[in-house]
């Protein structure tokens, strides 16, 4: 199955016209905010204009092109928070009206709930983070379709499984496996989409909190990859990377578990 969008349909369907303000302002012609690496898949997201005082040039917190820069935009934001100077950047009026045309988030944000808010942990604000939360990450049709949404429709060109450590329906999914604890209603339906992770972490041997973490994390990007075939193509046309992170209550700390779509070294990975 081909990319579902043709270049000339996503250029309409991304493009705000306050790109296209951006562009003008820089003297240069529009096709600055699409990739030319593959004539079939184009689209980058864009960033509308920057507010005042910030800098039109594309860096770091205007304009991703590449799924690299939005993991390292990412990754900047978390810096800051964890160093405790957050900028708080798209967070004032001018940033509201801006984003009333069009949305162009940089990344989907695949989290759990509920003690790390996305667009506080990765200094962040409205309308730069396309965020999906359920309880341990677990993933159904509608989750599936939104995520997908996120890169297909709306362009991002990141997609980032978020967990973290003492999560709750990881724990309790343990206890079900390894004690008999049931769980009722709808919570056993979470419970039994955690399970798979639980299982292959158990079979690896896996003791501690922090890797049953971890595997739930790969697995939940595994299973967009597989499940979701939009998901995989952009990954395939270099237009979107999958990152799992988990990330640490206490610290704030937001690291890398595994990725696609994005060469990293290999001891950036924990
Ligand atoms: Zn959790």
């Amino acid at each position: 199955m081909a990319w579902p969008y043709r270049a000339d349909q996503l250029r309409r369907a991304l493009r705000s016209r306050a790109e296209d303000a951006i562009a003008q302002r820089l003297g240069v012609p529009p096709p600055l905010f699409l990739t030319s690496s593959d004539a079939s898949v184009t689209a980058r997201p864009g960033r509308a204009v920057p507010g005042p005082g910030r800098s039109l040039l594309p860096m770091a917190d205007t304009q991703p092109l590449t799924p690299r820069e939005a993991f390292e935009m990412l990754l900047d934001g978390n810096q800051r928070f964890v160093a405790g100077v957050p900028e708080h950047p798209n967070q004032d009026a001018a940033r509201r009206t801006e984003i009333v045309p069009a949305q162009n988030p940089f990344a989907v944000l695949f989290g759990c709930y509920s003690r790390l808010a996305a667009e506080i942990i990765f200094d962040r604000g409205l309308g730069d983070l396309f965020v999906v939360r359920t309880a341990g990450h677990v993933a159904g049709p509608e989750v599936l379709g939104s995520i997908e949404y996120g890169v297909s429709v709306l362009g991002a060109p990141l997609v980032v499984v978020l967990g973290h450590d003492a999560c709750g329906a990881v724990a309790a999914t343990r206890s079900a496996v390894e004690d008999g604890t049931p769980a009722g209603g709808y919570v056993r339906d979470v419970i039994e989409r955690v399970t798979p992770s639980v299982l292959a972490a158990r079979a690896a041997g896996r003791t501690e909190d922090a890797d049953f973490i971890a595997e739930h994390i790969r697995h939940t990007v595994g299973l967009l990859l597989d499940r979701s075939r939009v998901l995989a193509q952009a990954v395939e046309a270099g237009q979107a990377a999958v990152v799992g992170l988990s990330y640490r209550l206490a610290d704030g700390t937001a690291r890398l578990v595994t990725a696609h779509g994005l060469e990293v070294p290999a001891h950036a990975v924990s």
